[in-house]
C-alpha cells in the first residue's frame, strides 16, 4: 500500500494537483466528496467532477486541511 492511498479526501481541503486547470491553477478545493469528486479551481471557481481514484492519483501535496467550524 503506497502513502497515497492512505489519504482522506475530505471537504473542504486544499490539494495541489499535478493537474493544472487551463487557467494555469493547480490548485483546487474539493466541494464534494463521495466515489466521485468534485473540486473547485481557485484560480477561477471553475467546478469539474473527478474519480476518487483519479483524484488520489493526482495529488502532489496538501495545502490546507479543511476548516472545522
Ligand atoms: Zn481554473
Amino acid at each position: 500500500m503506497n502513502e497515497k492511498e492512505l489519504i482522506t479526501i475530505s471537504l473542504g481541503d486544499v490539494y495541489e494537483l499535478k493537474k493544472q486547470h487551463p487557467c494555469g491553477t493547480n490548485k483546487w478545493e474539493v466541494v464534494r466528496s463521495g466515489v466521485d469528486c468534485k473540486i473547485k479551481c481557485l484560480g477561477c471557481g471553475r467546478i469539474i467532477l473527478i474519480d476518487r481514484v483519479e483524484l488520489k492519483k493526482s495529488i502532489k501535496k496538501k495545502i490546507m486541511e479543511k476548516t472545522i467550524i
